[in-house]
Formats: C-alpha cells, structure tokens, sequence
C-alpha cells in the first residue's frame, strides 16, 4: 500500500490492481454485493476453477486432472480446426473441440467493449462467455492488462503451485485479505502434502 501512495507521488504510471480476496466464491459473493451498493465500477475479473467457470458442457462431469485434460486437449483441438480452417466433419473430434477459448486479442477486445467497469459475478462471466463465445475460465489472465480488479479464493496466492502462475498480476498490487483469521489455516493447506 505504501508503495503505491509513494508511486501515485511521484507520478509513476505504474499499473497498481487491487487484489481482493475472501476464503470461499460465496463470501466473496458478499463483497460483490457491497460493491453493488457504490458508484465503484473497475473493470474487473473472478478467478475460479474450471468446475466453475467451464462453459463446455460435455465435460460437465469432468473433475480435477481429468478436466484440466480435456480442456487443454479441447482449446488445442479448437485452434487447429479454426487455424486451417477445416470444416471437420467427425462428431468425436467436434465434441472433443472447444471453441470457447479464444486468442488473448480478442478477449481483450471482448472485455473492452463488454465487460470494462461492469459489475461482474461467476454467472455474468458465464453468461457472457456464452453470448460472446469466450472462455471465462481463461478471462482473468487474458485481460489482465485493463483489469485492475480480481476477486480470488485464498488459495490462488497461498498454493505455491497456482500462486507462479499469477505473479505477475500480484506484483505492484494491493492484496486485500478478507476474513483474514481463516488465512493461516488455507496456507497450511496450501503447503501441505498428501502423502
Ligand atoms: S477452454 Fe474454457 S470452456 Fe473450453 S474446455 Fe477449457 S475451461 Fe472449458
């Protein structure tokens, strides 16, 4: 915090995003309401799992490692298809197929005209990633650029593995910690193994 009152002095033009974060989707449903009732309207983004955000409903059942698979599988099925313009003809590959992830251009272009200073919730990014067709999955690092709002789960930060994924959101950002007395117990959580 400091850091970004002395840049805001010194006039530096350095993104700074606030970085809310609450332990569950539901309390932070709570913040989305408070916001509701101000005139404050970031462009913003929600990070939550694949089981959450997934739009592709053949992998509806889909948990975990098994998901995160044919996603990936999905998104490079999809590109091929639209890069070579093939009009694929084999139900198995079509269903394989995901179209919803889109180039990071694109999605920005989306977010711009769509998403910039609205009020957003998991039901919103979903029904715009339908109308849209965009991954709301992927939304949050795709527009990172113009978003100065995330709302997060604890364990986006205090998992080693999810946090390498985002640093460079979290640098030059002001991380909000709510309900912060359960924090210790997810970090212990998130630097545990299982064996
Ligand atoms: S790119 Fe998005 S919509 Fe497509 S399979 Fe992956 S998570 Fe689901």
């Amino acid at each position: 915090m400091l850091s970004f009152v002395e840049g805001q002095f010194r006039g530096e033009k350095v993104k700074h995003n606030v970085i809310y974060m609450s332990r569950t989707h539901s309390q932070l449903r709570q913040v989305q309401k408070e916001l509701a009732k101000t005139c404050y309207r970031p462009s913003m983004a929600i990070f939550a799992s694949r089981e959450q955000l997934c739009l592709k409903e053949s992998l509806g059942l889909l948990r975990g490692k098994e998901k995160v698979e044919a996603c990936g599988k999905g998104v490079k099925l999809g590109k091929k298809i639209r890069k070579e313009m093939m009009s694929e003809q084999d139900p198995k590959v079509l269903e394989a197929a995901c179209f919803f992830h889109k180039e990071r251009e694109e999605v920005v272009a989306i977010g711009k005209k769509r998403l910039a200073n609205t009020l957003l919730d998991i039901d919103i990014m979903k029904e715009m990633g339908r109308e849209e067709v965009f991954c709301p999955y992927f939304y949050p690092m795709q527009s990172k650029d113009f978003t100065s709002l995330f709302l997060m789960p604890y364990n986006y930060l205090l998992d080693s593995y999810l946090l390498s994924n985002y640093q460079d959101i979290i640098e030059n950002s002001i991380v909000i910690f709510d309900e912060a007395h359960n924090v210790s117990e997810a970090a212990c959580e998130g630097r545990s193994l299982q064996l």
